[in-house]
């Protein structure tokens, strides 16, 4: 007969099969405080964040995310709003002025983080103040990321977009170029006047006693009705090459005024107003310190009948040809709003071959092709 093993409670056999049970109960029932603890406990953030996530109830993940010193120095501050918790993680910390105010205003008139980054990345302090300023411009990344943007001229960008219609590209070169501004009007004087690819125009000035030391005269075969014109002599030898060259092509084209002094044009310009009225005047005539002519680069061309209008052949030889000896059609038609002149189909000026070609193929006027370098 087998005798039957009496069963014996064993204290030792409860245990170990009931304290794992309770533990692995707790856990289960606490499991959400116990991770709580463990994220505060993890978190690099300070006692006073995780105390506002907890007082606004928040999801207590935000602690466990990558930390954020935006978040960190906002959290505390009258600007911290918590619709934005998201967004300030997203938001690169800078060492910066105001930097939690900035932001936040920048948030309310609706800039992305992503946007935001873009303009803490590009701007200075005094730009934010603009951009915070103004409403949101949907266009504002677009535009800092042009690469002819500048950055000293963002006020008059966006007060010129507010009031008027163009393409992005359009308002940033038209700024560029300065026609936010009446003519004459926010002049520059010219540093480098002796530049071959100076610009000069209703917004960049000469000086009154500035005359080229290299002014070259024409060969006499090229000079219209026997005058003496001259130009600088890189611009005097490529218009005698650029003359002989048409010849060729049985195009007969001669110098008919190039450079002309300070005096001059002062004289030009003050017969032109008495003759034909202020505001006729100055659609084609430069005031002096204003005139291309006095660079010693300009051409006004002439064919044997007189300047070269557009029914004449020379023209359109001058138009398909001229850029490869580096000279350019100055006032073109239908840009006149842009040049400040009419068009004048005689009037070229030199900037040398590569740039001719550059501008030739863009159909820029000059003052375009500057604004977008
Ligand atoms: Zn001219």
């Amino acid at each position: 007969m087998v005798r039957k093993r009496k069963k014996k409670f064993s204290t030792k056999k409860f245990l170990r099969f009931f304290i794992p049970l309770i533990i692995i109960l707790t856990i289960f029932l606490y499991k959400d405080d116990i991770y709580t603890l463990y994220v505060y406990k993890t978190t690099s953030y300070s006692d006073d964040t995780i105390n506002v996530i907890k007082d606004n109830n928040l999801d207590i993940n935000i602690l466990n995310k990558k930390y954020s010193q935006t978040l960190e120095n906002i959290i505390n501050t009258e600007y911290f709003d918590v619709k934005h918790v998201d967004d300030y993680l997203e938001i690169n910390y800078l060492d910066r002025d105001n930097f939690s105010s900035n932001i936040s205003k920048l948030l309310s008139l609706n800039y992305t983080p992503k946007e935001i980054n873009i303009i803490y990345d590009k701007l200075s302090d005094e730009s934010i103040d603009i951009i915070i300023n103004n409403d949101y411009l949907s266009d504002l990344i677009d535009i800092i990321n042009l690469s002819y943007f500048k950055e000293d001229l963002l006020e008059r960008y966006i007060e010129y977009i507010l009031k008027n219609d163009y393409e992005i590209e359009t308002a940033i070169i038209y700024v560029n170029i300065g026609l936010d501004k009446e003519y004459y009007t926010n002049v520059s004087e010219i540093s480098d006047q002796d530049d071959i690819l100076v610009l000069v125009n209703k917004y960049h000035k000469l000086s009154e006693n500035y005359v080229p030391d290299d002014l070259k005269t024409i060969s006499a075969k090229y000079q219209w009705a026997g005058r003496s014109n001259t130009l600088r002599k890189e611009a005097s030898d490529a218009f005698e090459k650029m003359c002989e060259a048409a010849t060729k092509d049985d195009i007969y084209i001669y110098a008919g005024s190039g450079y002309r002094s300070y005096a001059t044009q002062l004289y030009l310009y003050n017969n032109y107003v008495l003759q034909d009225g202020f505001d006729a005047a100055e659609t084609y005539s430069a005031r002096a310190s204003y005139s291309e002519h006095q660079t010693g680069l300009a051409m006004d061309i002439a064919n044997k009948n007189g300047f070269i209008s557009e029914s004449d052949k020379e023209y359109k030889w001058l138009i398909d040809n001229s850029y490869k000896y580096g000279f350019i059609l100055r006032y073109p038609k239908g840009k006149e709003n842009i040049t400040g002149y009419m068009y004048e189909e005689w009037h070229y000026r030199y900037v040398g071959i590569d740039v001719a070609k550059e501008v030739y193929e863009s159909g820029l006027t000059y003052d375009e092709y500057v604004a977008k370098k």
